[in-house]
């Protein structure tokens, strides 16, 4: 059994250091049980919240802990009556090779052509797009949709509903080949590069009705470039805060709060955060069916950014933090 364990906690970014390898033997369920091997494991940006101490939504890891994650498994054996071998489960086993488990919590995958996409488009990340974006963003006909880390996981389907919805959808990511992406592919009218010293003009270039719904992915320097466009009654899903995870302090600078709360004032916009599962579970059936139905008939399109080998894991997780994957980035741990 491979395991990735927290061996420390990150100060600012992570490094490899923050991470330890260990290899055992392989568990062997008791009766009721099921032995698990893992074949696909989500990383996400929520893991470095729980890498720190701070208090969250969710409580923290300890040192010494397996890295948790959402996973795609087989069946390796049972001896639990609802389960057989070689069966798909998503499942919630973390950083390791195989995992032992008594049936809470599993959800069978049979049925879905592809398994990895329940943990992306048709899992925990395409959910957030869809009830964020249609819950607290309220897209209507005409109206202006800008959304940041637009290629990833979250943001790539934000976009592609706003269109589906009407919407005039204004991209922002991180370089030329991602905005390309974005506009040729996923359909968005414009895609702006987060790193350009002009985006704030850029940005205002490309919403000259301004913005009604901001998605927000990142915060940042893409928030400060939105805030002074935002039109009045205008919606804000706060969903991640990306550009700040890894931040020891408040940024450098004044204050800016007290504008922020002016804005938000006389422009009355409704800013919301949401925690997916927390907030909005019983919906899980309605988005899976409607957007099983639009990834089928190809209206919804998605990438996967597919990383072999368990070992890989503590470096693609950094390069998360920095935008180095290109879609859903999961690792490949076992054969399918
Ligand atoms: P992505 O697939 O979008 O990957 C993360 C992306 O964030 C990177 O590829 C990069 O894209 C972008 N990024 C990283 N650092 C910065 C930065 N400093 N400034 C701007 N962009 C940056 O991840 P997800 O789709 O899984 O997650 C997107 C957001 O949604 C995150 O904030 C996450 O925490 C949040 N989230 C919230 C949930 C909730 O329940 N509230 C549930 C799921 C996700 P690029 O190269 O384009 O800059």
């Amino acid at each position: 059994n491979t395991r990735v364990l927290l061996a420390s906690r990150p100060e600012g970014a992570p490094t490899v250091a923050n991470f330890r390898i260990e290899y055992g033997p392989i568990p062997q369920p008791a009766d009721g049980q099921l032995l698990l091997r893992t074949v696909y494991l989500s990383l996400d940006p929520y893991m470095r919240s729980r890498m720190s101490a701070a208090k969250s939504y969710a409580a923290a890891m300890n040192e010494g802990d397996v890295m948790v994650g959402a996973t795609v498994c087989r069946v390796e054996a049972s001896r639990h009556p609802d389960y057989q071998a070689g069966e798909w489960v998503l499942a919630y086993t973390g950083w390791q090779s195989h995992a032992l488990s008594d049936g809470v919590g599993l959800h069978k995958l049979s049925g879905m052509a592809r398994p990895s996409l329940a943990l992306g488009v048709l899992g925990m990340t395409g959910f957030t797009a869809y009830m964020g974006l249609l819950e607290i963003g309220q897209p209507r006909a005409g109206e202006t949709v800008v959304v940041a880390a637009a290629t990833g996981a979250v943001g790539s389907v934000v976009g592609q509903i706003a269109k589906l919805k009407g919407c005039r959808v204004v991209g922002i990511a991180g370089g030329a080949e991602k905005c390309r992406y974005a506009v040729e592919e996923l359909g968005f009218d414009v895609c702006l590069d987060h790193r350009s010293p002009d985006l704030a003009a850029e940005l205002a270039a490309a919403c000259p009705q301004g913005i009604d719904v901001y998605f927000e992915n990142v915060g940042g320097v893409v928030f400060d470039a939105v805030l002074p466009l935002l039109n009045t009654g205008a919606r804000v899903p706060l969903c991640g805060l990306i550009a700040q995870y890894n931040a020891t302090g408040l940024p450098a600078g004044p204050d800016r709060s007290p504008l922020l709360m002016r804005t938000l004032l006389t422009r009355r916009i409704r800013m919301q955060g949401f925690i997916i599962f927390d907030d909005y579970a019983s919906h899980y059936p309605e988005f899976l069916k409607t957007m099983g139905e639009w990834v089928a008939n190809g209206t919804v399109r998605y990438r996967e950014d597919i990383v072999s080998g368990l070992e890989n894991a503590p470096q693609a997780f950094i390069g998360l933090l920095q935008g180095h994957n290109f879609g859903k980035l999961i690792i490949q741990v076992g054969a399918d």
